[in-house]
């Protein structure tokens, strides 16, 4: 039996299914847990999707999102859907504390059967009862494509599945243009288009959506703050609260800025600093030599991809960024 089949399976069997994802969602995130939402409505069977926190402003036109139930705003109610539920999906993340140290409690007692679809390296297999986990693949959302396809169901894609899925392909791939990206990907978006997916109206709804704040701290921090490491092809940007604050940040706001650094000629490695919440998130991203993940997690209790990973640095922004300064060398192979 394939692993769609098992988890179709699961589905048809089960009364109470909750859907969870990781803290501070993206649109992967996003993508996958309303791709796979919408499906299992379909399926004429009950859902829910709870996660951590409250999705960004730029993926709030996503059909449904409001569906979504947040951990951090109903704790109890949430609380009780996870611990009571037969059936738990963990879609885009490995393991069961990246959903943050309080809701992971709850999965942890939960009796349900538990599932992990995936694109992150090391899933928790002790914790598991089924796992599809592609390392391979740009986004989770592609993997929830591929579980309708794999089951025999894509008579049931139309556009309230496939948008959400393409807009996790879309984000996660940055834009069609990570190695990430196959020509598996490419057939899965051509058979989203033809299932009715408006991509054109993905791409304005992520991208062409700035609030004028929004534009004036990318412009901010693009013209003042991006600092390059001597001798070495890094880059990086930091901001302060304060900095933030100037331009009324909002969540999402600094979504993609490490890309901005990233871009630079010559450079191969970026990293963002923010201080957001009295902590410090720190973002890096690579252009495909260096590996970054390793870093995130040795230095700023993180993780990631290869490529992409984050973390996390109670100080500072002054000492986080010596943090990373003063180990680059260590983790840099020429
Ligand atoms: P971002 O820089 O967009 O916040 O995160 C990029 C990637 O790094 C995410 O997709 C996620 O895989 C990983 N990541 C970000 N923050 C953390 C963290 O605090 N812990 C872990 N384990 N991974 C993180
Ligand atoms: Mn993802």
């Amino acid at each position: 039996m394939t692993v769609y089949q098992e988890i179709f399976d699961e589905i048809q069997k089960a009364e109470k299914i909750v859907i969870t994802s990781h803290r501070s969602p993206d649109g992967d995130s996003i993508g996958c847990s309303m791709g796979l939402y919408q499906f299992i409505c379909k399926l004429g069977k009950t859902v829910h999707v709870v996660h951590p926190d409250k999705a960004p402003g730029f993926l709030q036109w996503v059909q449904d999102v409001h569906q979504i139930e947040i951990y951090d705003e109903e704790k109890e109610r949430t609380a009780e859907l996870i611990t009571s539920a037969d059936l738990l999906f963990s879609l885009d993340y490995n393991a069961p504390d990246r959903v943050g140290p309080e809701m992971e409690i709850f999965l942890r007692t939960s009796k349900a059967r538990k599932i992990v679809i995936d694109h992150h390296l090391n899933p928790d297999l002790e914790f598991y009862d089924v796992v599809y986990s592609d390392t391979y693949t740009g986004s989770t959302s592609e993997l929830i494509f591929r579980l309708i396809e794999g089951c025999g169901k894509l008579d049931l894609l139309d556009s309230a599945v496939g948008t959400p899925l393409y807009l996790g392909i879309m984000t996660d791939t940055g834009s069609f243009r990570f190695p990430s990206v196959s020509p598996e990907t490419h057939e899965t978006l051509a058979k989203l288009m033809r299932a009715g997916v408006k991509h054109y109206e993905v791409h304005e709804q992520v991208f062409d959506t700035n609030t004028l704040d929004r534009l004036k701290l990318r412009g901010f921090a693009t013209s003042e703050k991006i600092e390059v490491i001597q001798d070495l092809p890094v880059a990086f940007i930091s901001l302060t609260s304060e900095e933030l604050n100037k331009f009324n940040y909002e969540k999402g706001d600094t979504e993609g800025l490490v890309n901005m650094a990233l871009s630079i000629q010559g450079i191969k490695m970026a990293a963002l600093f923010s201080e957001k919440d009295g902590v410090i998130k720190i973002s890096l991203r690579s252009k495909g030599e260096q590996i970054v993940n390793v870093m995130a997690k040795e230095l700023f209790d993180g993780g990631g991809h290869k490529y992409a990973s984050g973390g996390i640095f109670y100080g500072s922004l002054s000492d986080a960024v010596d943090r990373f300064k003063n180990n680059l060398s260590k983790y840099w192979s020429a």
